[in-house]
């Protein structure tokens, strides 16, 4: 009998988790299936306890119940428990276990698969979702210079950045919340779109001057053009979608359900090649 998982989410049809599960299980040899679920929006919980009692043994959680999951898990851990958010849950008989993956997925794509070291660059994170909560820690534990977040509706980049003053105070040199017409006159290294502008062809109003020279500009974003990183591309800097990021995240929640670590490169480069993801410009 195979064990039993799925991504959940709304929408969640566009999802690549399962062709990425899929090709880890074979790459492993684990034996697993893994589906789509899609739940209503008020109905996230009856969704996630409905798969437990089918027999299911974990499940990934995207937009927009991450915080519901968070709050869902009896026991958090690792980078959910700072994150407020879980991308991972894993049930443990009764206990569901809540975790996020997403922070260790960027970080490993930036510095393992990019080979962009963190430390010492001035970092803009745009967004203050769930996808900004998720990375926030692994990020800082890169000990960047600075990270500013910028986001539309400033109050929650405020908001953001309070919440993990309270719970990181010795990482907190350097970070703060700006709008985005504050950021005429600043330039950042690594430039991390983790808004979900893309994915209804905007972006966040950025000044021109805004890359550093040698910068970065990561788009988590994944499986289409995106205007930012079309935007980054006139200036002349480096690009990169978010498809390893989602690669490297699905890996680490694999390992939390498995106890195995299979390989990214190979499950990248054919998402790559079947047009699943932009690849990432030198
Ligand atoms: P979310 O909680 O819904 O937050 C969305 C964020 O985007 C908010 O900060 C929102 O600003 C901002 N935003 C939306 N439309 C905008 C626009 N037109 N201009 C400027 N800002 C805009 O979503 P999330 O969970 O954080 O996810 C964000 C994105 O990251 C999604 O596209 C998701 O698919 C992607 N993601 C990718 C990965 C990966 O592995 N590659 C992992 C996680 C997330 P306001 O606060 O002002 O509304």
């Amino acid at each position: 009998m195979s064990d039993k998982y799925a991504v959940i989410g709304n929408p969640v049809e566009h999802s690549l988790s399962p062709e990425i599960h899929a090709g880890f299980a074979r790459e492993t040899g684990e034996n697993i299936t893994y589906d789509r679920i899609f739940a209503p929006r008020e109905g996230f919980c009856d969704a996630v306890l409905a798969f437990r009692a089918a027999g299911g043994k974990g499940l990934n959680v995207t937009l927009p119940f991450k915080h519901e999951a968070w709050r869902l898990a009896a026991v958090r851990s690792g980078f959910a428990l700072a994150a407020g958010a879980a991308n991972t849950l894993s049930f443990q008989g009764e206990r569901i276990e809540g975790h996020n993956t997403d922070g260790i997925g960027l970080v490993r794509d930036l510095t393992s698969n990019l080979r962009i070291a963190v430390r010492g660059k001035r970092v803009l994170l745009m967004g203050a979702g769930g996808a900004s909560y998720g990375v926030m820690e692994p990020l800082l534990r890169e000990q960047p210079e600075t990270v500013v977040v910028a986001n539309r509706t400033l109050e929650k980049a405020i908001a953001l950045v309070g919440h993990f003053e309270k719970l990181q105070a010795r990482a907190l040199r350097g970070i703060s919340a700006r709008p985005y017409e504050a950021l005429a006159g600043a330039q950042f290294d690594i430039l991390i779109n983790a808004t979900s502008a893309g994915l209804e062809g905007a972006m966040p109003p950025l000044p021109e001057s805004v890359f550093a020279p040698g910068a970065l500009a990561y788009d988590m974003v994944y499986a289409r053009r995106t205007p930012f990183l079309d935007f980054a591309r006139r200036q002349g800097v480096r690009v990169s979608d978010g498809l390893g990021m989602l690669v490297e995240q699905a890996a680490e929640s694999f390992f939390i359900w498995r106890g195995v670590r299979p390989e990214t490169k190979p499950v990248i480069a054919r998402l790559r090649q079947e047009g699943g993801g932009r690849r990432a410009e030198g």
